[in-house]
């Protein structure tokens, strides 16, 4: 483990949890599987069509650093139409995950603070190691609520950045407007950078989805293909905020991921075209089965959006009940892996309702079942 040849960076954090999880399930014949951040629907056939014209017609080269106009000038438009300012601009990254990785490459120094919220996605604490900042984690349990007066109190003068992510993932939740406009506004009198990972934008199901960039007009958002149509292996995300800093996030982008892969910004293209609101109303649906299928027995914070639940374990730890539920056959992931504290797990519902009904016979009879 402790190889002098293997930089000293890659030693401050594991492999991420969630892909232990999965080796487990590779393991296990038909397991109930309510772990996989992927949406269970197909690629709209249009896409998938234009991806495939793009590769027969020979547009298979490079990508533009930047993105192929095609896409770009397109949601270039529809933000200019949304937020009206007069500076903001976008490029075409790889995927939400190449987004953040050069956000954070181009805003934080080493020994700035970096603030986000508890429980987390996984990519965020690692990120902001990985470029030598210092990682302010606040916890939010156990309404999964931001306390602006918390997060005042933990600036300090490193402060950097704040990343909020709502709907988010693990928790499902979704911030009320008061909470956005809030954190906006209080990254703009402080001066820190606000960077809002929209990646769950579409799925907002009780309340319309509202970002930073409405209060801020210097917030950076990151948005993407994978989960709004099924493109997680496409790898086509989108970057939008000051032209300075996507200028230097491109300069980046050109010595690391070079571009997204151009067939697929193609397609993407198609994609913006494409009414996904039958898809969305269906994981709503979804989203209840779960819900009303487990909330009489678990403490569970109602979820308005993305396609997660986290609820408080009926006993034991995080770890200790989904040791338990994955010897039931019912593969979920313990909530440490997104979180300081061990006493949630998530559960996608990301998944045919057959499998879902399946799951919640199982939490029903692990609630009732202490080992
Ligand atoms: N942010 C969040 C909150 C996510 O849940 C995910 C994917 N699980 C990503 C970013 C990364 O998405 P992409 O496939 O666009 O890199």
């Amino acid at each position: 483990m402790n190889d002098p040849w293997i930089a000293n960076r890659t030693r401050s954090f594991d492999s991420s949890g969630i892909r232990k999880v999965f080796d487990l399930a590779a393991q296990m014949k038909d397991p109930i599987n309510l772990s996989i951040g992927q949406p269970d629907f197909e690629v709209p056939e249009k896409v998938r069509a234009a991806c495939i014209e793009a590769i027969e017609s020979g547009k298979n080269g490079y990508a533009l650093t930047q993105g192929m106009p095609v896409l770009r000038e397109k949601i270039q438009a529809q933000i200019d139409q949304q937020y009206g300012h007069s500076d903001r601009k976008l490029f075409v990254s790889s995927g939400t995950s190449g987004g953040l990785v050069l956000a954070l490459l181009a805003l934080v120094n080493p020994g700035d603070e970096v603030i986000f919220f508890d429980p987390y996605f996984v990519m965020y604490q690692p990120l902001v190691e990985l470029v030598g900042g210092v990682p302010i984690p606040i916890d939010t349990y156990p309404d999964f609520k931001i306390d602006l007066q918390r997060v005042a109190n933990a600036v300090t003068a490193r402060t950097k950045m704040i990343i909020m992510n709502s709907p988010a993932n693990p928790t499902g939740v979704t911030c009320s407007q008061e909470e956005i406009k809030g954190l906006a506004q209080l990254a703009a009198e402080r001066n820190i950078a606000i960077l809002s990972d929209e990646i769950y934008s579409h799925f907002s199901y009780d309340t319309p989805f509202e970002s930073p960039a409405l209060y801020n007009e210097r917030a950076i958002v990151i948005d993407g293909f994978s989960k709004s149509h099924a493109m997680t292996g496409w790898r086509v995300g989108y970057v939008h905020g000051p032209e300075a800093l996507i200028d230097e996030m491109a300069k980046l982008q050109q010595y690391s991921f070079v571009c997204a892969p151009q067939p697929a910004q193609w397609a993407s293209a198609v994609a913006l075209d494409i009414d996904v609101t039958g898809h969305i109303q269906n994981y709503r649906r979804k989203r209840d089965l779960l819900i009303n299928g487990i909330s009489d027995l678990y403490e569970v914070v109602p979820p308005g959006g993305a396609f997660y639940a986290f609820p408080r374990t009926p006993w034991g730890t995080g770890t200790e009940f989904v040791t338990q539920a994955i010897e039931n056959n019912l593969l979920i992931i313990p909530g440490n892996i997104f979180s300081r504290h061990d006493t949630h797990f998530r559960i996608s519902y990301a998944a045919k309702d057959s499998v879902i009904e399946r799951g919640v016979e199982v939490l029903r009879r692990l609630a009732k079942k202490h080992p």
